[in-house]
């Protein structure tokens, strides 16, 4: 028998985080193996962040210019989704081509090999009829996909998800959003600003149930005035799709009809296809447990999607630092250095951005969350509109920020921050609530004037 091919580390998924991982692993020196089914550098550049913003910047330009009729005179605007799909295929996604971003990992040394990997044995992966051994250890970033509710009548209709929003060379009239969470909010969005007519269907009773029940309500208000329909607190009972279109039929008797349907309903790690078993892992949960090197078992880190921190690109690159760090230093099934001084995974501080307009950025715990863990805690809270920049803003200057403090010791364990640049806004906060601020240090602090951020300094203020 052939002995398989070795390797120091064999990444599997080059998704954001894997991709991170594996070059640069292999530009230290190791040899990596990367194993991809899809396109190197997975969701994010392709179907997730880069094209969902792009098409969140072309609506915002619509809707800034008819705005231009409160502020500057007349604008008449007419939407074209050519320049949009354009711009996708030809910037973002070189017409969904992962050439340069393979070659860059080849560039750094790394060996590609494309098709699916799993696991068969402690540090051995098969790729078709092929093994490979690792002498380091795996890393496993394979990433999630879109749950498909079990709705009668859905399997097996052309329902769309992310990857066919993206895709989208010609918009449809009329688009049914099955998720009101952040993915479909953004993108209920953009086809509303488009002139598509869009309906949002969320079984929870508001939408972003996650967020501060603020968010829920500034993303409603702002969803609306778009012209989108919103159902929440409705369970979608069963699907059906003809040749006019799908028909939601809501519990009740509601129905909501439209010639699309997006389906946002969250997304799920696919661990049964990982062949965890052979390393003596539960390949029936959720997501990858890991400890905070991110170390899934002996030789086996994970990250990204994968692990269930969040779902997000800055969560995936966070976690490959720690594991890039980890691996180096010797950590892994044959060696274990000291590792006192390397980096732990803390998720205290994780921010997180809704890029509906108004954007609705937070960090750390909601209110909810931290009286539910049992924090005594001051809330100050202060309206957009209120501040001198949000008054100077005039049109599209919803959004608050919400501040929650820990009372016993005096910093900040969660904030959310909406409003117009409410993500950019977050990073003063995320800073606060990750460095620990003292919010007495908060409270001397010198806030710009007239930025939106000074509406930090009101809410700081307004903390009881
Ligand atoms: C519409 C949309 C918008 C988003 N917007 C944002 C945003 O604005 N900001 C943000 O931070 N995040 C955003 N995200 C989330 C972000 O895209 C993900 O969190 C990120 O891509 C996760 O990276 P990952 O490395 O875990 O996995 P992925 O990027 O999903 O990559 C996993 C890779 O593994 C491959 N793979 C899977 N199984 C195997 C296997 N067995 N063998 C080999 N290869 C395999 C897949 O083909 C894939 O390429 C968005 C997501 C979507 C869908």
């Amino acid at each position: 028998m052939t002995q398989p091919e070795q390797f120091d580390v064999i990444v599997m998924g080059l998704g954001v985080g894997g991709e991170e991982v594996a070059g640069r692993l292999a530009e230290a020196g190791l040899a990596v193996l990367g194993i991809e089914r899809g396109l190197v550098g997975g969701e994010c550049p392709y179907w997730g962040c880069i094209p969902s913003k792009m098409m969140i910047r072309a609506a915002n330009a619509l809707v800034e210019a008819a705005r231009v009729d409160q502020l500057a005179g007349r604008a008449t605007v007419t939407p074209d989704w050519a320049p949009v799909a354009a711009r996708i295929r030809d910037e973002a996604t070189a017409n969904w081509d992962d050439k340069r971003a393979a070659d860059r990992f080849v560039g750094k040394g790394g060996r590609l090999v494309r098709g699916t990997g799993r696991l068969v044995g402690p540090g051995l992966v098969q790729v078709g009829d092929d093994v490979f051994r690792a002498r380091r250890g795996v890393v496993i970033g394979t990433g999630s996909s879109p749950v498909i509710p079990p709705i009668e009548g859905l399997a097996g209709t052309p329902y769309w998800t992310n990857h066919d929003a993206v895709e989208l060379t010609e918009l449809p009239a009329s688009v049914a959003v099955l998720g009101g969470g952040a993915i479909g909010l953004e993108l209920a969005q953009v086809f509303a600003r488009f002139g598509v007519r869009v309906s949002v269907v969320e079984g929870s009773d508001r939408l972003l149930a996650m967020e501060e029940p603020e968010s829920s309500e500034l993303a409603t208000a702002a969803l609306r005035a778009d012209g989108v329909e919103i159902h929440t607190g409705m369970r979608t009972e069963r699907v059906s799709h003809d040749k006019d279109g799908f028909t939601l039929y809501l519990a009740g008797d509601g129905t909501v009809r439209a010639d699309r349907l997006l389906v946002a309903t969250g997304r799920r790690a696919h661990l049964e296809e990982l062949g965890l078993e052979s390393v003596g892992l539960d390949p029936a949960q959720r997501y990858l447990g890991t400890d905070d090197r991110m170390r899934v078992a002996d030789g086996i880190w994970a990250v990204g999607d994968v692990t269930g921190h969040g779902a997000f690109t800055h969560i995936a690159m966070y976690e490959a630092g720690i594991v890039i760090q980890d691996i180096l230093s010797g950590g892994g099934a044959e060696s274990r250095g000291d590792d006192r001084v390397l980096p732990r995974a803390d998720y205290r501080a994780l921010p997180r951005v809704t890029f509906t307009d108004p954007e609705i950025g937070a960090v750390g715990l909601t209110e909810r969350q931290a009286r539910d863990r049992g924090f005594t805690i001051r809330v100050g809270q202060t309206r957009l509109p209120d501040s001198s920049r949000g008054w100077i803003h005039k049109v599209g200057n919803e959004g608050f920020i919400k501040l929650i403090e820990d009372a016993e010791r005096g910093i900040l364990i969660g904030a959310t921050s909406a409003g117009p640049s409410g993500g950019e806004v977050l990073g003063a906060l995320a800073v606060a609530v990750h460095g620990e601020v003292p919010v007495a240090t908060l409270r001397q602090m010198i806030y710009a004037y007239p930025t939106f951020h000074r509406a930090i300094g009101d809410a700081v203020n307004n903390l009881k």
